[in-house]
């Protein structure tokens, strides 16, 4: 099949972009990398009378240092993170995430605020970013504002982009040297979406201790505050606590997914501790 008829608009600035999606009046969409917007469309699953191709945008591609935090632009394609284009401050943990993400022709073109706003409940990038602390940066009709990634993350295939709004960049403190991290995935085949995500940061020279897990069943990201408290704590994490963490945030899942969850976690944690 494939997509109905749509206008296509390649805007040359992000006010152009936003004025654009104002007037579509809740019928335009931003296309970015593609990659699962036009499988929808084709599909039949999502339906856009324009699309807005923010290709074009030189802010949104962007990757700068400021004030000790690092501003990712939201069309960054996660081939150019896994390239470390534009220098690593996370001791490889983008480079990382960001080559375990389906395959090369897919990186290619996906980009991380096109993942981030499409919000698949097993997609990589909105754990890891939960995980390093980011917060995201949003445009839209009333100017510019700022969330932290587990307000920005609702629930599965929604964030809280408001009509009208775009994701412009994320915005990621640096890690130190002395920071620590583990991201665990277990997926059936190469390529494919994770069926468990978990990543751990522990960053003891700023205070930054994530434990982030993610997947369908979980319905996508959210932290894990008992864990991290025992991390910051030196404690030793036992497999129980991780099962009756999990427990408290899913209470149906089954005895598989329990297992491969916990199993992600525990390797996880137990890496960012050894
Ligand atoms: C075969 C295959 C395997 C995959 N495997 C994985 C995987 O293992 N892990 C993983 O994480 N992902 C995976 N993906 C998804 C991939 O990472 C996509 O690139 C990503 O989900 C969407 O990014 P995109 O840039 O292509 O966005 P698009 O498809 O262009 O857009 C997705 C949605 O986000 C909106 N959007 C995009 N950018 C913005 C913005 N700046 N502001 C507001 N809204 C915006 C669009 O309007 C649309 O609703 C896979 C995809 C395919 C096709």
């Amino acid at each position: 099949m494939k997509a109905p008829a749509f206008t296509f608009l390649r805007p040359a600035s992000l006010d152009e972009a936003l004025a654009a999606l104002a007037a579509g009046e809740g019928e335009a969409r931003i296309l970015a990398g593609g990659q699962s917007l036009l499988p929808m469309l084709n599909l039949r699953m999502a339906a856009a009378e324009t699309l807005i191709d923010i290709g074009g945008l030189t802010e949104l591609g962007e990757i700068a240092e400021a004030d000790g935090r690092v501003r990712i632009g939201a069309r960054v394609t996660h081939a150019a993170l896994e390239d470390g284009v534009g220098g690593d401050r996370w001791n490889g943990m983008l480079v990382f995430v960001a080559r375990d993400i389906a395959y090369r022709a897919v990186r290619n073109r996906g980009t991380i605020g096109g993942s981030l706003c499409h919000a698949d409940p097993a997609a990589d990038w909105p754990v890891a970013m939960m995980a390093l602390g980011a917060t995201m940066q949003i445009a839209g009709p009333d100017g510019r504002r700022e969330l932290d990634s587990e307000a920005f993350s609702l629930d599965v295939f929604s964030c809280a982009l408001e009509e009208g709004e775009m994701l412009t960049a994320v915005s990621l403190p640096r890690l130190s040297p002395a920071a620590r991290w583990s991201y665990r995935k277990m997926r059936k085949k190469a390529g494919a979406f994770g069926e468990a995500i978990a990543a751990v940061v522990h960053d003891p020279e700023s205070g930054l201790v994530r434990v982030v897990a993610g997947s369908s069943p979980l319905g996508g990201p959210a932290r894990h505050a008992d864990l991290e408290a025992s991390i910051a704590a030196g404690a030793p994490v036992e497999d129980a606590a991780i099962r009756r963490s999990l427990a408290a945030r899913e209470p149906d899942l089954d005895r598989y997914e329990m297992q491969i969850h916990a199993t992600c976690l525990r390797r996880a944690i137990t890496e960012v501790m050894r």
